[in-house]
């Protein structure tokens, strides 16, 4: 458990995960997703300007959902790859970063398993993941 500023609307609040954002604002985002869902269900077909206007949210929380995979749209809606900013349609960074990233991140678990053993290694995976996470945190 540890004491994080919202990040949302920056109150301070008691983390137990890895949640970075107040149960308030959970809330309100669950909500939020919940309505774009509704709306789309209904209007598979609506572009990101209808959604924003219907379900009272805006772009970047529809790109959040769509980084996140938790939406598709039919229509296209293009928004920056969290690592170099080009544009894509899908995932949170373009195929070429992602590529690029998993490639490093494999060298490196390799010559660390080859030098410190399978652990270590391990240990190395998940420090990674965490601070390309807070990396692209900083970007927005
Ligand atoms: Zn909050
Ligand atoms: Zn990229």
């Amino acid at each position: 458990m540890e004491l994080r500023n919202c990040r949302k609307c920056r109150k301070l609040f008691i983390s137990i995960s890895e949640r970075n954002i107040c149960q308030e604002c959970c809330e309100k985002k669950e909500k939020n997703y919940d309505r774009i869902l509704e709306y789309l269900n209904k209007n598979p077909n609506a572009s990101v300007e209808d959604i924003c206007e219907a379900t009272k949210t805006t772009k970047n929380n529809v790109a959040e959902l769509v980084k996140n995979e938790k939406i598709a749209l039919t229509v296209s809606f293009e928004y920056k790859c969290e690592i170099c900013g080009k544009k894509i349609k899908m995932g949170k960074a373009c195929p070429e970063c992602k590529k690029k990233v998993s490639n490093e991140l494999n060298k490196a678990i390799d010559k660390v398993k080859k030098e410190e053993g399978e652990a270590k290694a391990r240990d190395l995976a998940t420090k990674f993941a965490l601070n390309l996470r807070d990396k692209q945190k900083g970007r927005r």
